[in-house]
C-alpha cells in the first residue's frame, strides 16, 4: 500500500522481458488495480515513435506502472510531464538534482539521465489505463554509451542504494502523482515542472519527423503540458502528441 495516495499497487518482478511498457499494455484492460512491473533487463525497451531505449542489466533501473484514470484521453497529454515532475522530486529528496526536458525525459548535468513513455489503453470499463514506463540509468558502462551513440548521464552513487529502498521511494511519489493527478488533471504540477525546467528562456527548436516546425524562446508549460513557445511571430503552444490510444 502506498500511504501517500492510499492506493493498493500490485508489485511484480522479472528477470528480463521485451518491454515492461509492452507487457503491462497488454494486459492492461483487464488489470483489476495498479500494477507495477520492474525488469532488470529489456532486450526491446523503446521511446516514443519507436525509437530504442537500450540498457544494461544491473545498470538501470526499468519499471512500468499501469493505472486507471478516469479521463477523458485529451486530459491525459501532462500525464508524461507530470512522471516526470514525481521522478525529479524524489531524485531531489535523494539529494540527485534534475531538471525536466519537455516533454519526456529526465537531464542531469546537460544529458539524459532518464527517459518517460506513457502510453494508453482503453479498459473494459470505460476506464483509461495508462502505462508509464521509466528508464533510469544509475550505471553507464562505455559499450552501452557507445551503442546509444549520444552522451549520456548516470547516477553511481544511487547504483549503490538499496534497490528495493530507491523503488520504494520511487514508486510512492509516483503513485501520489498519479492519484492527484487523476483528480486535478495537469494544472497541480505545472508550476512544478517549471521550476524543473531544463531550457526555460533558451533558444529551442522543435522538430516533427526530424524536420524543424517551430523556432523560438521556450517559456515553460502551460496548465494542461504544452510547451509554450515565443516565437518571431508570437506565443504558440506545442502540443507533445505523446499519448495515443489503442483499441481493446
Ligand atoms: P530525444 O532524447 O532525442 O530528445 P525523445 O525524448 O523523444 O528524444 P525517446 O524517444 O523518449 O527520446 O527515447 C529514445 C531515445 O533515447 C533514443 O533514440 C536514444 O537516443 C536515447 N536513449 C536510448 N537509451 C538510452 C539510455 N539508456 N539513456 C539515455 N538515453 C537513451
Amino acid at each position: 500500500r502506498c500511504a501517500a495516495s492510499a492506493a493498493h499497487v500490485a508489485i511484480e518482478v522479472v528477470a528480463e522481458t521485451g518491454s515492461t511498457n509492452a507487457d503491462l499494455l497488454a494486459r492492461a484492460a483487464t488489470l483489476p488495480g495498479p500494477l507495477l512491473r520492474i525488469a532488470l533487463q529489456q532486450t526491446a525497451g523503446r521511446g516514443r515513435a519507436g525509437r530504442p531505449w537500450l540498457s544494461a542489466s544491473g545498470a538501470t533501473l526499468m519499471f512500468s506502472l499501469a493505472w486507471p484514470f478516469k479521463g477523458p484521453l485529451q486530459q491525459l497529454v501532462g500525464l508524461p510531464l507530470a512522471v516526470g515532475v514525481a521522478l525529479a522530486e524524489t531524485l531531489a529528496a535523494l539529494s540527485v538534482p534534475v531538471q525536466l526536458k519537455w516533454p519526456n525525459d529526465l537531464i542531469k548535468d546537460g544529458s539524459k539521465l532518464a527517459g518517460i513513455l506513457v502510453e494508453t489503453q482503453a479498459g473494459a470499463d470505460g476506464r483509461i489505463w495508462a502505462v508509464s514506463g521509466v528508464g533510469l540509468n544509475l550505471l553507464m558502462p562505455d559499450a552501452l554509451e557507445h551503442a546509444i551513440g549520444r552522451s549520456v548521464a548516470a547516477v553511481p552513487w544511487l547504483a549503490q542504494m538499496d534497490r528495493n529502498a530507491l523503488m520504494a521511494q520511487l514508486l510512492s511519489r509516483l503513485a501520489a502523482a498519479l492519484a492527484e493527478f487523476d483528480d486535478t488533471g495537469f494544472a497541480a504540477f505545472s508550476a512544478r515542472w517549471n521550476r524543473l525546467h531544463a531550457h526555460q528562456g533558451q533558444e529551442v527548436n522543435i522538430l516533427d519527423a526530424g524536420q524543424v516546425v517551430q523556432r523560438g524562446v521556450a517559456a515553460g508549460v502551460d496548465d494542461s503540458g504544452r510547451l509554450l513557445l515565443d516565437t518571431a511571430r508570437g506565443r504558440v503552444e506545442i502540443l507533445s502528441g505523446d499519448v495515443s490510444l489503442r483499441p481493446a
